[in-house]
């Protein structure tokens, strides 16, 4: 039954709960503190709570399979019995206990890898496929989320992650050279018997994500399309095929994708209208379009006037049956509502929609012709967008004034790193030893921040709390013996969170949580206005840690791409503005560090790479905004003032060149689970500046052992000369617990000194 002009639909909801109900369940799950039983009844309450909101809102369709106990790619993994052998399952259904230990690991395997989902900060685990996988039906997931959907009483329409994106994320296994895509044959059976089931169940339509149709296409990726959904058209007992591309325009894959025999198509409307225009004018009057007409990856109110004239658009060319409207992508990466965001700056809050509002605004969209409360709706809407991107919070002239007055020479005025570096290291030792900049946090230190935000402690006594925490670390890291110390961030509690508390143009939600991994969420930032230092932005920190020792200390920032990539970021003006703005913000505290002495400063960029846009035609720019906001948010330092970076992987491959135009002193870099391979890209374009070498990998509470860092470090003098290395773990240490951290800071230390004595020796 219809209830709308247009059929309204999501192609996902957020999962974890607005309370976050799923992350405290299944960390009690994890702990042996709730049973199976008492996990999938709170996972079906909350399934049951979805469906009701989105009937509320209004939409024609419940959506049906997106949730997940931990992800919807091991989620489709698991379906078709994608298990690697090490993990010595017996074909038998999949339980709980193997589902984790995929996704987690256990005392003797080691979990999947997991990595960015596309260019969101959402994480996916990779499947390994290989010759001899043998793909099965291994799950009832989607069967039972539909038969539950159904039992309650609504039309659901399932999703499911389609052969090609499925295939193309996974990686193939050590043993074989087989590409995961050449197998795309094996699963299109499975995939036909699954439309029959669904079929059965009185499913109308399936949604498959290929998101893979917004990236630039192999030949042998265009050739699994063309297999699949031809192989797919075939069969008569099935839901209608929904094709749901996201993240990005279509571009030179139009031809691909509309030469595919399925039932409809959902494009993203939100990057660019271009796709929808240029379907819709050729568009074949027997399918559906759906458009992805709300952003589904920001938190911004839309403008619905804009929308609907794009709409009505499109609707010129296209018969109103043959219309859908839905968000551009999932839900999944914004919160579920404002409802509670009683926090908020007052001003802001009219302008923010989350996951259930962004719904309300697909149902005025879809009835503004026959509904006069959605049409006032959209009118009211346009005057408010009209009202945020001209509001004085919106832009501080004196900021603009400031950007704009920035000459090149601020982006490039360092003297060659030759010159620089004789001023830098003639304090330092041969392979200097550092830390990336956080020290365990403890449940005391947690407990000291937490009682001072609510008021059970003042100013005074937090004060002094912390600074025995930074004093005995300091002390601590002197005694192990460490060249470049650190203060170890104990008063951080987020390395973005924390720094957008003292800058003019950032506002917190309470509440806006969004899925980052399993049961792990992020609480992003919302940048709001022009943004610009309001006070100190790392406080009295790093030069108290000074006083306490004679070593230098090293000041620890985020830097502009981090700090934009992990907030929602205002939607009015371009993102390169923005980051030029957190980078002249960032460049006053460099500098506000140096005059307090501090000679050594890190700008983090953990983000960088993850920012990189999806097409290659797109990467060049980014790349030179983004390099450019970095080095500005080191410029004018002197040049005894060393800079590092940091960034927490190994594959610089596609951004190398960008890496060398940082011009950092020092970047420091994950070099332990890839075996060093990283250093290759290195030597071969003869990188000029130092490498900090992280041979201790930190995500694992293993002791790395003096030899097996010696053997690391060692290596690397072969590609890279040892005057340039620097010794370090490859990400901060706050997950980590103080014993191990003592111990593993020793060993590395231990392996810097040999080093350095066998390097003496062989000079001699
Ligand atoms: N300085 C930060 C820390 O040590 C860097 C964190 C990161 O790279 N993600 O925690
Ligand atoms: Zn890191």
């Amino acid at each position: 039954m219809k209830n709308n002009v247009y059929t309204t639909h999501t192609l996902g909801y957020p999962r974890i709960g607005a309370q976050r109900q799923l992350k405290w369940t299944l960390e009690k799950f994890w702990r042996g503190e709730v049973n199976n039983t008492e996990l999938e009844s709170v996972a079906s309450t909350l399934r049951k709570e979805h469906w009701k909101n989105q009937v509320e809102a209004g939409l024609d369709y419940v959506t049906a399979n997106d949730f997940s106990l931990y992800d919807q790619v091991l989620d489709t993994a698991c379906l078709f019995g994608i298990i690697p052998p090490r993990f010595q399952w017996d074909g038998s259904l999949i339980d709980h206990d193997l589902y984790f230990a995929l996704a987690r690991g256990n005392e003797v395997q080691p979990a999947l890898a997991m990595t960015k989902w596309f260019d969101t900060n959402y994480h996916y685990l990779v499947p390994e496929v290989s010759d001899t996988t043998h793909f099965a039906l291994q799950s009832q997931k989607i069967l039972n989320e539909v038969k539950e959907a159904i039992a309650l009483g609504h039309t659901p329409k399932p999703v499911l992650i389609g052969p090609v994106t499925l295939l193309s994320l996974s990686r193939k296994a050590l043993t074989t050279d087989l590409e995961p895509i050449s197998r795309v044959n094996d699963l299109i059976p499975l995939y036909a018997s699954l439309l029959k089931s669904l079929h059965q169940l009185g499913c109308d339509w399936l949604q498959i994500d290929e998101p893979v149709l917004s990236t630039d296409l192999e030949d042998a990726q265009k050739h699994a399309l063309e297999t699949t959904y031809k192989s797919l058209a075939k069969f008569t007992e099935r839901p209608k095929i929904l094709l749901a591309s996201y993240f990005g325009n279509l571009e030179d894959n139009y031809a691909t994708v509309l030469d595919l025999p399925v039932d409809g198509h959902h494009v993203d409307a939100v990057t660019s209208s271009t796709d929808v225009h240029y379907l819709s004018h050729r568009y074949p009057a027997n399918k559906v379009l759906s458009i992805g007409i709300i952003d589904g990856r920001n938190i911004w109110a839309s403008n619905l006037k804009a929308k609907s004239e794009i709409i009505e658009a499109v609707a010129g060319s296209v018969a109103r049956e043959q219309l859908w409207l839905a968000p551009s992508c999932s839900l999944l990466h914004v919160p579920y509502t404002t409802d509670n965001e009683d926090n908020i700056e007052p001003q802001l809050r009219p302008h923010l929609a989350f996951a259930q509002e962004k719904l309300e605004e697909l149902r005025h969209l879809a009835n503004s012709r026959i509904c006069k409360d959605a049409r006032q709706a959209i009118e009211k809407s346009a005057i408010r967008h009209f009202q945020r991107i001209t509001a004085p919070f919106a832009s501080k002239p004196a900021v603009r004034q400031q950007c704009k007055e920035l000459n090149t020479a601020e982006f490039t005025d360092r003297i060659p790193f030759n010159q620089r570096f004789e001023a830098q290291q003639d304090q330092l030792p041969l392979y200097p030893t550092t830390t990336i900049g956080s020290f365990p946090q403890t449940a005391e230190i947690r407990a000291i921040r937490s009682q001072f935000k609510k008021g059970k402690i003042d100013l005074v006594s937090y004060d002094a709390k912390i600074e025995k925490h930074v004093k005995a670390c300091v002390e601590l890291q002197d005694k192990i013996g460490l060249d470049v110390l650190v203060h170890g961030e104990f008063e951080r509690n987020d390395m973005v969170e924390f720094f957008a508390d003292k800058i003019h143009g950032f506002a917190f939600s309470q509440l806006g949580w969004v899925q980052s991994y399993g049961s792990r969420c992020v609480k992003p930032p919302i940048i709001f206005g022009d943004v610009s230092r309001a006070e100190s932005l790392s406080g009295p920190w790093i030069k108290r840690a000074q006083s306490y020792t004679k070593k230098p200390i090293k000041g620890m920032l985020s830097g502009p791409i981090t700090m934009l990539k992990w907030s929602f970021v205002r939607d009015d003006v371009p993102l390169e503005t923005v980051a030029l703005q957190l980078a002249v913000t960032i460049r006053e505290e460099v500098q506000e560090l140096e005059s307090n002495g501090i000679s050594i400063i890190q700008v983090d960029e953990p983000a960088l790479r993850e920012a990189l846009p999806l097409r290659k035609s797109h990467q060049a720019y980014y790349l030179k905004w983004a390099v450019d906001a970095f080095k500005l948010s080191t410029a004018g330092v002197l040049k005894s003032t060393q800079i590092h970076t940091h960034m927490c992987y190994g594959q610089f491959n596609e951004i190398f060149d960008a890496i060398v135009a940082l011009d950092a002193d020092v970047i420091s870099i994950e070099a332990t689970r890839n075996h060093l391979t990283v250093l290759d890209s290195f030597a071969n374009s003869h990188y000029p500046n130092s490498i900090g070498i992280g041979v201790w990998d930190i995500h694992s509470p293993r002791v790395p052992t003096t030899e097996s860092m010696v053997s690391l470090l060692k290596l690397s003098s072969e590609l890279i000369d040892p005057k340039r290395v620097w010794v370090n773990p490859d990400c901060g240490l706050k997950t980590r617990a103080w014993p191990e951290t003592i111990a593993s800071l020793k060993n590395l230390v231990n392996a810097a000194t040999q080093l350095r004595e066998s390097h003496l020796a062989i000079n001699n």
